[in-house]
Formats: structure tokens, C-alpha cells, sequence
């Protein structure tokens, strides 16, 4: 063990209580297993019959991935054109899309999607998903191979004509009310679940299209948005996520520990940055400030925000206005972890905390690992920082996060943390109150359907059980709680 590790972390379990399998090679991806040693231990046990799910998924994955005998045929089938029922082996293909958090949050429904549906998952690795994550699964990959026979659906949108929705809008495919007996089925269908998707393709999340969509050996999906909410509420899928999921506000939570393991240079990036500023302190405060506004900023109201957010709730200590107190020996340390695209906030919280004593004697320091100015895709390190610094967040003990973004979200989900989360500000001005705490540690699906499958009729998807609720920072999505 190491001893800059704090009593409250540790080598508890390398296998997260089972939720990982054993048996990987430890070099080739240090994070799998050494991340126990770094967030600090769970309350929220992963279910058996979760693990069960786990074990069996990477046996189908094993027997149905890249490179098999049954790969090759039903990449045949699907190269033929025409549709088949499926067999042994169907495949879900989530295709890259969009900032890396969004990724994260729409990879880990597409998974749940294909263990609820016994379908195997396979990744567009898109400019970089591989220098940035590890496989997930043993003895196979979770990466789409590059001679996949579909090459344009990098350019699949609301208007693709294989989308489900036009496909149903031009009646390429109908099924017959209880989904078994469709009329002709394509060899692929390509779901759009995007935040821009349509009324048709929206029918994704109803029970009679799920029969029907079973049947498609070859589903595409593409969406930037975390759709797991939605699919509690398919009432063929109920049952079975009750069991995978007793405490259903922690899907993301171990979905995302099973599946997002950063690669050797990341990880690299994550313990670094976190033995020299973090590991040493007797509490980190993890701050998300991300800032949709056209300009880039540092604004003030936000400076407001954030400092009315964490003082109120006790986060961080005030500032005394005092002359300087002599700090005794045994002060507590707290070290803050800001992340931003800007580094105003940081330069300010910093000052602050360097020109006055705090009120309470506490010793603040504050890092912030990168200021990278604006989103860039498809560049590398840029990627690469955007992880290690949701990971680092993921690592702290209080959590302050911006309303509607995925970043926070994953970080929060990773950690197992319930963020205070900082109300969306309106007409460029501090919200009052600042922030409200989180219901749960589960990320919001921004994009939610309002659709009552049965009585065909618009309905509030946020008020039909008790566990899917609409959002904190966005009163039309959906969260589990
Ligand atoms: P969202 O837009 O906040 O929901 O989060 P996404 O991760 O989907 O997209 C934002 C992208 O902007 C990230 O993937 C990064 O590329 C970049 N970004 C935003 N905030 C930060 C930050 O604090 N640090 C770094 N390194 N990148 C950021």
C-alpha cells in the first residue's frame, strides 16, 4: 500500500466486489485494476445477478466478437442486403459522436441496451476511443473492425433513409402489433437517438417496436445522449432492471467502473497530477465549471456562482477579512481540483485564498490541470486531458458540478458522488439559490421521449414511477433516483 494514500482509500478490492473479471493482463492497462486504490470505497454494491449478466455478456461477447467464425457470417449476411431473423449472434454498433462526456453516457446506454437485448456491443473507435480507453471485455475487442463492410455511417443523421423512423415513415418495414411476425426485415436498421431524433424514431422506446427491433441482426446507434432513463420505462424491461439494478440510481455508477478503463498514458495524466496535488490533503473539493455561452469568458456572475455555491453549503471556508492569522500546526488541508476550458475562475478562487486567511484556519490550495479555451475534437492529448480530468473530479470527496453537463455527470457517476450542482444561469446572472445537492450520483437524459406507447398519446415520462424523475438542472429530462 501506498502511504500518500489516505486512510479512507486503499486496495479494498482490485475486482470492485466482482463487477470486473479477473484475469486481464495487469501491465497492459494499469487502471483496470488500480483504480480501487484511488476512489474511495463504494456504498453502492454491484447485485449478483448483475455480475451473473457481466460474466455471461463476456462469453456471448467472447463467442460473437471480432475475428470469430460467427462475426464473419454475420457480416456476410449483413454484406448480402438481405435480412435475416437473428441467430446466435446480433450486434449493436454504437457510432462515435460528439464531446467525450456525451460519448461516455450514450456508450454506457448502448451497453445496457445490448445486455438487456442479448446483442453484442461494438464501437466505432471514431479519431481516438482506443488511445483512450482499454478494452473492456476479456479475451475479445470491443472495437468495430475496420473493414466493416458499412463505411458511411459516420454520416448517418435524422435524414438517413435506413433510420428506423424513416423506415417506418416510408413503410420499408411494418410489423404486426405484437412484433413477431415482421413483414421484411433489412439486414441493418440505424437508430437515431440524438437529441434531434423524431417522433418515429422515438418509438425506440416502446415495447411492441423493441419485439420488432429484437429481430434485426445489425442495429447502428447513434445518439449524444444518456438514454437509460427511457428505457426503465419499457415495461418488458422492467422486471429484469429491477433485478440488475436494486438500487436503480446506480447504473452509470457501475456501468461506467465496469466499462471505462483509461489507457497507460492517461492513466499516466490521472495519478501523476493526482499524487502531486491532491493525494497529500486532508479533503478534496472537486469544482466543474463549464460555461455554454458564445463568449468565452471569465464572467463574474459565474465567479458569484461558484462562490456563493460553495460557501453556503460549507464546501469551502469563507474568507476572513482579518489580518493574517498564524495557521497552528494541525490545520486541516483542503486542496481544490477546478476544471475548465477557462482559467479565470481558477486565478481568482487562488488569489482569494492566498490574500486573506480563511474564517476557519483551513489551508486552501487550488489546481487546475488544463485551460484548454475551447472544445476541440479529434486531437489527441485535448481528449485525453478532457478524461483524466473527469477521472481526477471522480476522486474527490465534495463535488460542485455545472447544470446540463455530461463532463460533471460522468465524474459524478465515476465517483459515486452526489454533486452540488450549479442551477443553469439565466440572462447572465447569478441564479439564487446557487446550487441545489443532486437526488442521486445518475446522470440526466436531456433528450427524453413524452410519449405514452399504449394510449398512443403525449404523457409526463417523469411522472409514471417513482424512480425516474426529471432533472435538477433541466426540468424537462429524466433521472433515476
Ligand atoms: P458537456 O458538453 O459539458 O456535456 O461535456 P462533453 O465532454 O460531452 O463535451 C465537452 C468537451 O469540451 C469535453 O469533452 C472536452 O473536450 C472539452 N471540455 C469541457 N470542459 C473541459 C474541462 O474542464 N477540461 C478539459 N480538459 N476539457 C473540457
Amino acid at each position: 500500500e501506498n502511504d500518500t494514500f489516505p486512510s479512507s482509500r486503499g486496495p479494498k478490492d482490485k475486482l470492485l466486489h466482482g463487477l470486473l473479471a479477473a484475469g486481464f493482463d495487469e501491465q497492459s492497462c494499469l487502471s483496470r485494476y488500480h483504480s480501487a486504490l484511488y476512489w474511495k470505497e463504494s456504498p453502492h454494491l454491484p447485485s449478483p445477478y448483475l455480475l451473473e449478466k457481466l460474466r455471461n455478456y463476456e462469453a456471448l461477447h467472447k463467442k460473437c466478437g471480432p475475428n470469430t467464425e460467427l462475426y464473419k457470417k454475420s457480416v456476410e449476411q449483413l454484406k448480402s442486403g438481405h435480412g435475416t431473423r437473428v441467430t446466435e449472434c446480433s450486434y449493436v454498433v454504437w457510432v462515435s459522436f460528439s464531446g467525450l462526456g456525451n460519448r461516455m453516457l450514450s456508450i454506457a446506454s448502448a451497453f445496457l441496451y445490448a445486455l438487456l437485448t442479448n446483442k453484442v456491443l461494438l464501437i466505432d473507435r471514431g479519431s481516438d476511443m482506443d488511445d483512450l480507453f482499454c478494452e473492456p471485455f476479456p479475451e475479445s475487442s470491443w472495437l468495430l473492425p475496420l473493414d466493416f463492410p458499412i463505411t458511411k455511417f459516420g454520416t448517418f443523421d435524422i435524414k438517413t433513409p435506413e433510420s428506423y423512423g424513416n423506415m417506418l415513415k416510408n413503410k420499408v418495414i411494418s410489423y404486426s402489433v405484437d412484433g413477431t411476425s415482421p413483414q421484411s426485415l433489412p439486414a441493418y436498421i440505424y437508430l437515431h437517438l440524438s437529441h434531434d431524433y423524431g417522433d418515429r424514431d422515438k418509438l425506440f422506446f416502446c415495447e411492441d417496436d423493441q419485439k420488432f427491433l429484437q429481430n434485426v441482426p445489425w442495429l447502428l446507434l447513434r445518439s449524444n445522449n444518456y438514454f437509460v432513463p427511457s428505457l426503465f420505462l419499457i415495461p418488458a424491461y422492467e422486471e429484469e432492471l429491477r433485478q440488475l439494478f436494486p438500487e436503480a440510481d446506480t447504473v452509470f455508477h457501475h456501468l461506467g467502473r465496469y466499462l471505462f478503463h483509461p489507457t497507460n498514458t492517461v492513466w499516466g495524466l490521472i495519478t501523476r497530477y493526482f499524487q502531486s496535488y491532491l493525494a497529500k490533503a486532508d479533503e478534496r473539493v472537486g469544482i466543474q465549471i463549464r460555461v455554454f455561452e458564445t463568449d468565452t469568458g471569465p464572467f463574474q456572475y459565474v465567479l458569484d456562482q461558484i462562490l456563493a455555491c460553495s460557501q453556503k453549503e460549507k464546501v469551502l471556508p469563507d474568507v476572513s477579512g482579518q489580518e493574517t492569522v498564524v495557521s497552528t500546526p494541525n490545520v486541516k488541508s483542503k486542496a481544490v481540483l477546478l476544471t475548465s476550458l477557462n482559467n479565470g475562475y481558477f486565478e481568482k478562487v487562488r488569489n482569494m485564498y492566498w490574500e486573506q486567511p480563511t474564517a476557519t484556519g483551513e489551508i486552501i490550495s487550488v489546481h487546475q490541470p488544463s485551460h484548454e479555451g475551447y472544445q476541440q475534437t479529434e486531437k489527441q492529448m485535448h481528449n485525453m486531458k478532457a478524461l483524466a480530468e473527469m477521472y481526477l473530479l471522480s476522486l474527490t470527496d465534495v463535488l460542485v458540478t455545472s447544470a446540463w453537463s455530461t463532463f460533471g455527470y460522468v465524474a459524478q457517476g465515476l465517483g459515486g458522488l452526489q454533486p452540488w450542482i450549479l442551477y443553469k444561469p439565466d440572462n447572465q446572472t447569478a441564479p439564487d439559490p446557487p446550487c441545489r445537492r443532486a437526488m442521486s450520483i445518475e446522470p440526466c437524459f436531456h433528450a427524453p421521449p413524452f410519449y405514452d406507447c399504449k394510449a398512443k398519446k403525449g404523457i409526463d415520462t417523469g411522472a409514471l414511477v417513482p424512480h425516474v424523475r426529471h432533472c435538477e438542472d433541466m426540468s424537462w429530462g429524466l433521472k433515476l433516483v
